[in-house]
């Protein structure tokens, strides 16, 4: 037997369609905000890496696939989207192309050689978007806003967001100043990665995860501190659009996010619903300034924010198990006897063709074995046809949660069953108390 590389796993059963459901719902609602889908390849030139994400933040440094190929160019998997989109858009000139900005969403994997834990892998989903090259405080809390929105229509409650600025330049400058002159009198204590950093990236001392070091950057100076008159109203500005809204955040001083091209408006969510698992933040975005440029095109700013799948559907299921959201089929058709086999294969199908999930077994067995079976495969009714079903031109209908019978005439199969299953999602979404936001 083979096994599955480390940190790596397979997505089948309840998981594969919450994955689905959460990949489906991001791409419509951020259609809906006016985002188009862009898929850039999974490989690229680890130099764009370097430049875009920072030679010096931990991701490029300790947690990329890197590789040479048989041509000895060195190429990387992507371990975050931004760089590889920042760079289509630079390389096919999409913001001449119409309009600005440019909004694309995407989703697909990621790649981070990081220690697995609960909700870190090493490969991972993520789905997010990218807004290109008109600059507003509106477009910052637009994209905050779809994230949540997001979130939100998975049925979460609680959406804790979590923002804060990074600052234009001049603030960054000085806040750098004030973290080389706090760092310098402690970084003898301090790892062997932050003493580098110390010299090559002060804000990346803020990504450390060393216990040890953490209670060191506990009294850093905050960026809050340093801000710039402009990118404080900035921040203030971002909250008050995100309040008509309806969206309330924190604001929280040690949120840097570990990605070097972010500048400006930096934020987080969190699922904090009450019984919800520990699995980290669900996603996080940000604002920035000079990526772009910096990829080799025109002086654009962006905006954007990715999603970890993962750690949402694991939260899905830890909260919403049970609540009916099995991905067994509406109706299990079950022939007791070889004729209806036969009598019923092609209007299976044709009930398929309507829009109806259905399955059945390619096989005679008796009513016993064949219910088991439907319950175990988690349909919601089980069609049996046998001897006097057969002779009457009928299907005997079973509402397999209430244990309900009812017959149905053959030439009446599609509507009946059609009109059964509506009424059974009915009261289902009623359960569900209006998880379902649309
Ligand atoms: P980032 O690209 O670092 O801003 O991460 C965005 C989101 O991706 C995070 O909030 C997580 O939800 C998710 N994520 C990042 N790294 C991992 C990982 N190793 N495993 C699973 N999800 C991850």
């Amino acid at each position: 037997m083979v096994n599955q590389v480390k940190g790596t796993h397979d997505i089948y059963g309840l998981e594969a369609s919450e994955y689905g459901n959460i990949e489906l719902r991001a791409k419509l609602l951020a259609s809906l905000y006016g985002y188009r889908e862009i898929k850039t390849p999974v490989l690229e030139h680890t130099a764009l890496f370097k430049r875009a994400v920072g030679s010096s933040t931990d991701i490029v440094r300790k947690e990329m696939y890197t590789f040479e190929d048989k041509a000895g160019r060195s190429l990387s998997l992507r371990p975050e989207f931004t760089a590889g989109i920042v760079r289509s858009v630079v390389n096919n000139k999409l913001y001449a192309a119409g309009e600005l900005p440019v909004k694309l969403f995407y989703a697909g994997p990621c790649f981070r050689y990081e220690r697995p834990q609960a909700g870190r892998y090493r490969q991972f989903g993520q789905f997010g978007v990218e807004a290109i090259g008109a600059p507003s405080v509106y477009l910052d809390a637009e994209a905050i806003s779809l994230g949540y929105r997001i979130i939100e229509s998975l049925g979460f409650k609680k959406i804790v967001l979590r923002l804060n600025s990074l600052g234009d330049e001049a603030s960054r400058r000085d806040y750098e100043k004030a973290l080389v002159a706090y760092f310098s009198a402690h970084v003898d204590r301090m790892c062997s990665d932050c003493q580098l950093r110390l010299k090559s990236n002060p804000l990346r001392i803020l990504d450390c995860k060393d216990p040890d070091d953490r209670k060191i950057i506990q009294g850093a100076p905050k960026i809050m501190d340093y801000l710039s008159k402009e990118s404080a109203v900035y921040l203030k500005q971002v909250e008050l659009a995100l309040k008509d809204l309806g969206i309330t955040c924190e604001t929280d001083g040690d949120l840097v996010r570990g990605l070097d091209y972010y500048s400006g408006v930096v934020w987080e969510y969190v699922v904090a619903d009450e019984g919800a698992p520990d699995v980290g933040a669900v996603g996080g975005g940000g604002h920035y300034d000079r990526l772009v440029e910096e990829l080799g095109g025109p002086a654009l700013e962006g905006v954007g924010f990715s999603l970890g799948i993962e750690r949402l559907a694991s939260l899905s299921s830890a909260l919403f198990a049970g609540d009916g959201l099995e991905n067994g089929p509406d109706f299990y058709f079950i022939p007791l006897l070889q004729e209806a086999l036969e009598r019923y294969f092609p209007i299976v199908e044709k009930l398929r063709l309507a829009g109806l999930v259905v399955d059945m077994p390619f096989k005679v067995r008796s009513p016993g074995t064949a219910l088991k079976a439907a319950s175990k495969a988690k349909a919601k009714f089980a069609v049996l046809v046998g001897p006097d079903e057969l002779a009457r031109g009928e299907a005997s209908v079973k509402n397999l949660r209430t244990g309900e019978q009812v017959s149905v005439p053959e030439d009446e199969l599609l509507s009946s069953l059609a009109k059964m299953l509506e009424k059974y999602l009915d009261e289902l979404c009623r359960k569900m108390d209006g998880k379902d936001a649309f």
